[in-house]
């Protein structure tokens, strides 16, 4: 039996300040209908969108979170429809008078004991995959790489029982870009750090064209990899000695055994949670984003964060609206900074394109309830949980702490799973409303449903159901346990997730802020 469609007419308030709510019911309600509390619907009102709990003036601000979400733009009546035509956006936080450390949370009880068996590499990170990982210095190589992971696939794959896959990092970078403007050592430390991404066994194979601006000694310096320093992992298609295509793909199998033999001997062992490195990320959300998967992931982020993991949240135009939130959490004032840092970044970004952070929502997440950015932050920062802010780091850098951290990305998904992917993430849980089959090759996503009408739609696509929140049949703790522990079944190999299991791999997307010549 279907629970929401059969619901009595339901909203949730998430704070006793609030003066609209979300409506439970699939399909929305119709106008006249009655809630237990009185409440009568004056509109037809959609399923997730808002209901006015009181009469609003113009002017007055529209509540939800317990946050101003807008202004009222006409009279709102208690029990009409609250949607974007009826609002006025508010101003984003003002980056120069934010609370600077002002909330910084105790830390959290230590949590001992919880494990997951990964795949231990020379630097110290843990992979939860055992992956021969092939980057390109350019676009240029990408069929040939392609065409010769076709072949690995089939004809060495079989022989190396112990390895999980073999990935290329195509992308469309490396030449015909202005290589030394502003910018361009996002793109550049990206496709570096996504080579040293523990999944990989922290030894890249590289293919290369020979003329292209993005050489190996830009993209690769001297001591990224102390480990392949006497031996070579480079194949330069232009180079002399291979006579036409087939000698570049021989030379390119030929390489990809030896890493193959090398990979295969690898085991997995049982390490501590600690050193899960987990990318949090939402994509298609709705207004129930922030009620049910988020805060779920919320409690499942502060559970990593006592089991002494690395939580990375990202998605700076969703966190940009409750910064004000985050820099108080901020551990001390130089974390502060680099947050501001990064949204004054990109707010500078937006506007060389004539856009601001009003750019972000989509139809789906207008269709899905959520009103504005506003609305969308809110929701979204609850992922990030309770703990303290321990660190920043800037688009594609590889993270170095443990703890909660702000690794700075656009909201793109594919943007945002590619930087996540380079800053070193282990483990993906992907939160969705509206839905989305993405998935990556390089880490395992975990997706997390907000609507159980979803998770019945998609059995076969969404891991975990957290729509159960809000109808009642389970608690944001629950759902959040539930995360947690399947995180760490996912990382040991012992679960797929449902992007593994039909290998929905899509393409890695860079960041490159600066001009394409
Ligand atoms: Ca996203």
């Amino acid at each position: 039996m279907d629970k929401a469609a059969n619901l009595q007419p339901h909203y949730v308030r998430v704070h006793p300040r609030d003066n609209v709510a979300i409506l439970v019911n699939e399909g929305g309600l119709p106008a006249g209908t009655t809630f237990d509390c009185g409440l009568v619907l004056v509109d037809a009102v959609p399923e997730a969108h808002k209901v006015a709990l009181t009469d609003v003036s113009p002017g007055e601000p529209i509540v939800r979170y317990g946050a101003v979400i807008g202004y009222a733009e006409a009279p709102i009546a208690k029990g009409t429809w609250v949607h974007e035509g009826v609002m006025r956006l508010p101003d984003p936080p003002d980056l120069n008078c934010l609370p600077i450390s002002t909330a910084v949370p105790e830390p959290l009880p230590p949590l001992e004991g919880y494990t997951f068996e990964g795949f231990v590499n020379e630097d110290g990170s843990v992979g939860t995959r055992n992956i021969l990982g092939i980057s390109t210095t350019v676009q240029c190589v990408a069929a040939t790489v392609n065409y010769a992971v076709k072949r690995i696939k089939a004809e060495l794959l079989p022989r190396y029982p112990h390895v999980d896959d073999v990935i290329a990092i195509n992308h469309s970078y490396g030449c015909g870009v202005a290589i030394d403007a502003p910018g361009a050592e996002i793109p550049i430390r990206t496709l570096r750090n996504l080579s040293l991404n523990p999944n990989l066994g922290g030894a890249p194979l590289v293919v290369s064209l020979g003329c292209e601006k993005l050489e190996m000694s830009r993209l690769m310096p001297s001591g990224t990899f102390p480990m392949l320093e006497s031996k070579p992992y480079v194949v330069r298609l232009q180079d002399e000695q291979h006579h036409g295509f087939e000698s570049m793909v021989d030379a390119i199998l030929q390489m990809a055994e030896e890493r193959l033999a090398v990979l295969n001997e690898r085991r997995r062992v049982t390490r501590p949670a600690a050193d899960l490195v987990v990318g949090l990320q939402c994509g298609g959300s709705d207004a129930f984003s922030g009620v049910t998967a988020n805060p779920a992931l919320g409690y499942a982020a502060d559970l990593l964060v006592r089991a002494g993991a690395t939580v990375m949240f990202s998605e700076v135009t969703e966190v940009r609206d409750a910064i004000d939130l985050l820099t108080a959490r901020a551990v001390d004032a130089k974390v502060a900074q680099e947050l501001i840092d990064q949204m004054d970044w990109y707010d500078k970004y937006l506007s060389l394109g004539g856009m601001d952070r009003s750019a972000n929502p989509t139809p789906g997440n207008k269709k899905g309830g959520l009103t504005n950015i506003v609305e969308k932050a809110l929701g979204s920062t609850a992922k990030a949980g309770t703990s303290v802010l321990a660190g920043v780091f800037g688009p594609g850098e590889r993270v170095t702490k443990k703890g909660l951290i702000f690794a700075a990305t656009p909201a793109s998904d594919f943007v945002c799973g590619t930087l996540q992917l380079a800053a070193g993430m282990n483990v993906h849980v992907f939160t969705t409303g509206r839905g989305t089959p993405y998935g990556l090759a390089m880490a395992p996503v975990i997706k997390v449903a907000t609507r159980t009408p979803l998770a019945k739609r998609w059995p076969d696509l969404i891991d975990v159901d957290a729509g159960v929140i809000a109808t009642g049949d389970a608690t944001i703790s629950e759902v959040g346990e539930e995360i947690f522990k399947l995180i760490l079944e996912v990382a040991s190999g012992r679960k797929k997730t449902w992007t593994d299991h039909w290998g929905l791999h899509n393409e890695f997307v860079l960041f490159n802020p600066s001009p394409i010549t």
